[in-house]
């Protein structure tokens, strides 16, 4: 269990929704939409990281922009620190958005390339008005620029002028120049190459640790996720199908997209008892979504049931919740 299991919630988000309205079909007349994000709920606590798993187009993503209202969510509550996040407008979102910050996933197509790198750090300094000289600004600017690892005497460099891991490092100190209590790091290594990738994760720890902020972690890779999280959400299909502390989650997974997904993780031979578990099929579509259990049509372990009964996410105990008729059942040691 994390040890911030039994503190006040920094961000509590209840029956989270988002719809994209889909190319409907020229014969029909109704319209039919994308369910990219269907009935996502959790609590995040403060310091806590939340890592968010699944495969490419499972929800991940727009979960975390969701949360951050970069996109509106179509339904749902998000509650942060106490206030309701989706009703705040004017300048209390403006102050609420400054605690809640993104790091993206693409260092190249995040940062403007006509701007500076100490003018886009000071973006966020800027917009919310924090200093009232440039010099202070600066001196801001100057002093997060060493936090992250980078040399102050790059202030007036431009992004294409540095390496991916260095333009993730601009990202970062864009993020964290406000101080915020919240950071979602959407896929924020992925693109970056595996000898850069831990140098960054390491930063965001370190970074963690001094400045105390929350991460919502998203990525496809569990390794990434288990070195980072506190606790791990799985999502498929828009869908929660499984959460739960990371030690817990990695010594028993229950749910058997979970245990697939783990399975696939490299060991070494002679640490592993475990068998490979080969999901067949491709992710369905989010706007025709399979009746019953959504995973239905590609698990291992289906049943009549499962193509009729849509399982609750249920509560095993420790804070561990799977959504499968089957939880516990069929563990089959992934
Ligand atoms: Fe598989 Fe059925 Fe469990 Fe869904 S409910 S994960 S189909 S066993």
């Amino acid at each position: 269990m994390s040890e911030n299991m039994s503190q006040t919630p920094l961000l509590e988000v209840r029956n989270l929704r988002k719809l994209f309205p889909a190319k409907s079909s020229f014969l029909s007349k109704e319209k039919t939409y994308i369910k990219a994000v269907d009935d996502v709920s959790f609590t995040l606590n403060p310091k806590e990281t939340l890592g968010v798993v699944g495969e490419s187009g499972c929800g991940k993503s727009t979960m975390g922009r969701s949360v951050l209202r970069l996109i509106e969510p179509t339904d749902g509550e998000i509650i942060y620190k106490g206030q309701n996040f989706r009703n705040a407008n004017g300048q209390e979102l403006r102050k609420m958005r400054a605690d809640m910050q993104i790091i993206f996933q693409d260092p190249y197509a995040s940062l403007n390339p006509r701007m500076t790198v100490g003018e886009i750090i000071a973006e966020p300094l800027n917009i919310q008005k924090r200093y009232s000289s440039r010099e202070e600004v600066r001196a801001e600017v100057l002093k997060i620029m060493e936090v992250v690892g980078l040399n102050p005497k790059y202030y007036n460099r431009y992004p294409h002028e540095f390496s991916g891991g260095q333009r993730q490092r601009i990202g970062i100190a864009r993020a964290i120049v406000l101080h915020p209590s919240l950071v979602v790091c959407d896929e924020p290594v992925s693109a970056l190459d595996v000898s850069i990738q831990s140098q960054v994760l390491n930063l965001l720890r370190r970074l963690q640790d001094s400045m105390g902020m929350a991460y919502i972690f998203i990525s496809h890779n569990l390794s990434v996720i288990k070195h980072i999280s506190d606790r791990v959400m799985v999502m498929y299909l828009g869908h929660v199908v499984e959460m739960a502390d990371k030690k817990e989650l990695f010594a028993n997974p229950s749910h058997p997209y979970t245990q697939a997904l783990l399975s696939a993780i490299p060991m070494p031979e002679r640490h592993s008892k475990r068998k490979k578990i080969i999901l067949e099929g491709d992710l369905p579509s989010p706007a025709n979504p399979p009746s019953g259990c959504i995973f239905h049509t590609r698990c291992f372990m289906a049943q009549e049931i499962c193509s009729t009964q849509k399982p609750e996410l249920k509560d095993l105990g420790d804070g561990h919740f799977c959504a499968c008729h089957f939880c516990g059942k069929c563990n089959t040691n992934a």
